[in-house]
């Protein structure tokens, strides 16, 4: 039975040591996407697994091999979701969000569902933080979508980070493609893998997206999709570029960009880090107005993109870039004994509702235990209550960082401390460029 003890392959716990670490990026990601003007969006983590075979294409490696598929009880063929971007169509449609004013812009952050060869970088069960936009043809709408990835790129500090961008052109243009892909490909047909042999046949751009070296060395020589672009595709392309350039974001253009999902038209892109090894794209995205018609709505044009949590993060630590520690209690009130105990906790809870985040003994521990305790969880203050403070009315704080004491008055003591707290977090020995951070990012409610 030792695999009760054992999570499965490709998933992952995220215990206390790293949740918080977790908690800082997904709050990051969903302010910048808020300040961009985009809304969340929650869809189940299981569709109808039709829904991913059409929005996302059966020709992908996801559809073709990664899906996580199941008969329910009532029959039903089932998919943990693969991706968010089918989810939110189908909402967007289920909904009639698109007699809302357009764009509609969604964000959403979520677990993520494929059957792949776990490694480094890569699991059977991730997160995305991703984002959706509904209604817009426009080059602009492209450069918003890059301008938000970038964005948190830059929040982060993250310059290691390259954009590359290509255009796939539409329907019309790629017809032309394909053909030419095909030929070239036609000529090479017995050096295919297997899957790609079944691609030739069905949709041949397919083949550039392949992760086997001889298939991906086959495709470094094919047709590129930029010398087939029609007018309007090229002009869009060329619009997306000088937007990007109005607002300072570098890129560079790598033709052999194709995404592995059907939908895409137009715009494709791909964020890279050099410090993710092999698995080096970090977010990718681009325009898929094809998916919402497919998915039987009304053409209706959009753009988006999802991003890799788990591989932000790596990048993130592989830079020693996670800014935030992990949140410390402000107080710990030891009672000297059981009979204080009553009045720890009416003291620790009236702090709590002042948004102080305090400790005090649960366990039933000696004073002596209990400030051991507080030092390993490394409380900025301590106080004791036993017979002396009861009877003064008067409590020791105690700043274990500098080993400073203030005494605080009994009766006000929830006022006072809380501007004890304040003063110390501002002026202190906290006061590095670090705990600004904390303070101004996470603690905005707080105190
Ligand atoms: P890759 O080429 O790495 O397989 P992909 O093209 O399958 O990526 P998308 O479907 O575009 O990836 O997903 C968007 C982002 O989600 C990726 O850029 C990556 O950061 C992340 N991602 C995709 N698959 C995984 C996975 N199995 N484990 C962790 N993160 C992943
Ligand atoms: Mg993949």
């Amino acid at each position: 039975m030792a695999y009760l003890t054992k999570a499965p392959r490709g998933t992952a716990d995220v215990l206390p040591d790293e949740s918080y670490k977790l908690r800082f990026i997904e709050k990051t990601v969903g302010d910048a996407a808020e300040l961009f003007g985009f809304k969340e969006i929650r869809t189940p983590v299981f569709e109808h697994t039709e829904l991913f075979q059409r929005g996302i294409g059966d020709t992908t490696d996801v559809v073709q091999k990664e899906m996580y598929t199941f008969e329910d009880k009532g029959n039903r063929s089932i998919t943990l979701r693969p991706e968010g971007t089918a989810g939110a169509v189908r909402a967007f449609l289920e909904h009639g969000l698109f007699n809302e004013p357009l764009p509609q812009k969604y964000y959403y952050l979520t677990s993520c569902y494929r059957y792949e060869k776990p490694q480094s970088g890569r699991l059977r069960e991730f997160h995305q933080f991703g984002v959706e936009t509904f209604g817009s043809e426009t080059p602009a709408q492209d450069a918003e979508v890059i301008a938000l990835a970038k964005h948190i790129f830059d929040i982060f500090d993250l310059t290691n980070i390259s954009l590359e961008i290509n255009s796939i052109g539409c329907p019309e243009c790629r017809g032309t493609f394909q053909k030419a892909l095909k030929e070239y490909f036609e000529a090479r047909k017995n050096e295919l893998c297997e899957t790609c042999l079944g691609r030739l046949e069905r949709n041949p751009m397919r083949i550039l997206d392949c992760k086997s070296p001889v298939c991906s060395e086959i495709a470094s020589g094919a047709p590129k999709v930029l010398d087939y672009l029609c007018g309007e595709c090229d002009t869009h392309f060329a619009s997306v570029q000088k937007y990007l350039r109005a607002m300072d974001i570098p890129f560079t253009v790598n033709p052999t960009i194709v995404r592995g999902l059907d939908y895409y038209t137009k715009t494709v892109f791909e964020f890279l880090s050099s410090s993710l090894g092999a698995q080096s794209a970090v977010c990718a995205g681009g325009r898929y107005d094809g998916l919402v018609s497919e998915l039987g709505g009304n053409p209706t044009p959009a753009c988006g993109f999802g991003m890799g949590i788990e591989r932000l993060k790596m990048i993130l630590e592989a830079e020693g870039k996670v800014l935030l520690e992990d949140e410390k209690p402000d107080l710990y009130i030891a009672p000297a004994n059981s009979d204080y105990s009553f009045e720890a906790m009416r003291i620790t809870d009236a702090l709590r509702k002042e948004g102080v985040s305090v400790l005090t003994d649960v366990s039933g521990r000696s004073l002596k235990a209990q400030m051991k305790f507080a030092d390993k969880k490394k409380a900025m203050f301590t106080m004791v209550l036993g017979e002396d403070e009861i009877k003064t009315g008067k409590l020791k704080v105690k700043n274990m960082n500098t080993g400073e004491t203030a005494e605080l008055e009994l009766n006000n003591i929830t006022e006072s401390f809380s501007k004890l707290l304040i003063t110390t977090k501002l002026t202190g020995d906290v006061n590095s460029e670090k705990s600004i951070l904390n303070l101004t990012l996470l603690d905005g409610g707080k105190k």
